[in-house]
């Protein structure tokens, strides 16, 4: 049986992927922290399922331990601080974990189980706002924040170690994808929730946005630019392209989205018309939400993910927004999230 380790298993991409991975017959593995793992999560459905290693990115006696314990076949390194707009108040921190924690486990897996194959979770937002074609493995990197600068240390990490060292790892350059689990800080699951408050008939939220305000207030939900546009997929879809990048013969870094751009305002329209609303009637733009530098417009070229890898997204950006307005209707509605 062959076993992969997953690092940022609570989160998003990680719950995913391992459902992914246990259909596939994996022996599964989490690298979490414990605080984290004793919170309700979203891999908390598998915990029967997969074993938990515990340990700190930012440590690295703890993955170079995960490592010796497990000698997995197949890692993927998804744990990140992975907030952009949050990167501008914890930097540091951001580079201690998406850049020094990559490092770290780059070393372990040299040192530990050299044979294993690697994926790394790198991202879209290093390309910045340098370009306005869509962007390839080939585009230049010109990060618009310190998330992103992080990553962009770490992918060329990966190709250093690579060439010096022979290991097996794979970047994926993975544009934004979402879905019913993105947690309630991204503005995609904001945009979900706020269609969900509006056909309940919520007009003051318990939740509460960055700025520590309910997130629907007076019927009103309160968002930065509506002009920002990103190439958004289902997150099911990308964790498809991470496992088959570790099945090819040879590691390399692949662009995966999904091609088509919209901007937020196309995400509001589809958001409040699964509710049969106008979303102009319950969305207003907020100055404080704008962040100080925004990462231009990205839209993915992924032709060599296309044709090497035989991916493609099944899920459309209609049927995405859909999932997760449906998703916060039922929380709502049932977990008392009024
Ligand atoms: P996510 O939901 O925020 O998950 C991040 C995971 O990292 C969580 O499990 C988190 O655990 C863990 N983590 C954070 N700091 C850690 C630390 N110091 N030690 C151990 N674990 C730590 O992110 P995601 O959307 O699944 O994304 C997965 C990866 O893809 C990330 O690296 C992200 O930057 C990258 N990416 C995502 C997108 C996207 O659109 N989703 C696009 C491009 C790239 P806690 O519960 O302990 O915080």
């Amino acid at each position: 049986m062959r076993k992969a380790l997953i690092t940022g298993i609570t989160g998003q991409d990680g719950s995913f992927l391992a459902e992914l991975l246990l259909e596939k017959g994996y022996e599964v593995y989490g690298f979490a922290r414990h605080d984290s793992w004793m919170r309700s999560h979203n891999a908390s459905h598998l915990a029967d399922k997969i074993n938990i290693l515990f340990g700190d990115m930012s440590e690295g006696v703890d993955i170079a331990t995960a490592l010796q314990e497990t000698q997995p076949d197949e890692i993927y390194n998804l744990a990140s601080q992975s907030r952009p707009g949050e990167s501008w108040a914890r930097a540091p921190e951001t580079l201690m974990i998406n850049g020094m924690g990559a490092i770290r486990l780059f070393e372990a897996v040299r040192h530990a189980c050299p044979k294993a194959r690697v994926y790394h979770a790198s991202s879209s937002e290093m390309f910045g706002g340098s370009c306005s074609g869509p962007q390839n493995e080939l585009t230049p990197f010109h990060p618009a924040n310190p998330y992103a600068a992080a990553k962009v240390y770490a992918h060329q990490m990966v190709r250093i170690c690579r060439e010096s060292y022979g290991l097996f790892i794979s970047s994926g350059i993975l544009f934004n994808h979402e879905s019913e689990r993105r947690p309630l800080h991204f503005v995609t699951q904001k945009i979900a929730y706020g269609a969900a408050c509006a056909a309940l008939g919520i007009k003051n939220s318990r939740d509460l946005n960055e700025l520590g305000h309910p997130i629907v207030s007076g019927g009103q939900l309160a968002l930065g630019n509506l002009e920002i546009a990103r190439d958004w997929g289902h997150a099911s879809d990308f964790v498809r392209a991470m496992w088959l990048m570790l099945q090819q013969d040879k590691p390399d870094d692949f662009v995966v989205g999904t091609g088509k751009l919209h901007t937020l305002r196309d995400l509001c329209q589809a958001a409040y018309g699964r509710v049969s609303l106008d979303w102009k009637d319950h969305v207003m733009s907020d100055r404080k939400l704008v962040r100080p530098l925004e990462t231009g417009q990205t839209l993915a070229d992924a032709s060599k993910a296309r044709k090497v890898l035989n991916w493609e997204p099944t899920i459309s950006f209609e049927e995405m927004v859909g999932k997760m307005v449906d998703s916060q209707i039922e929380r709502l509605e049932t977990r008392g999230g009024r």
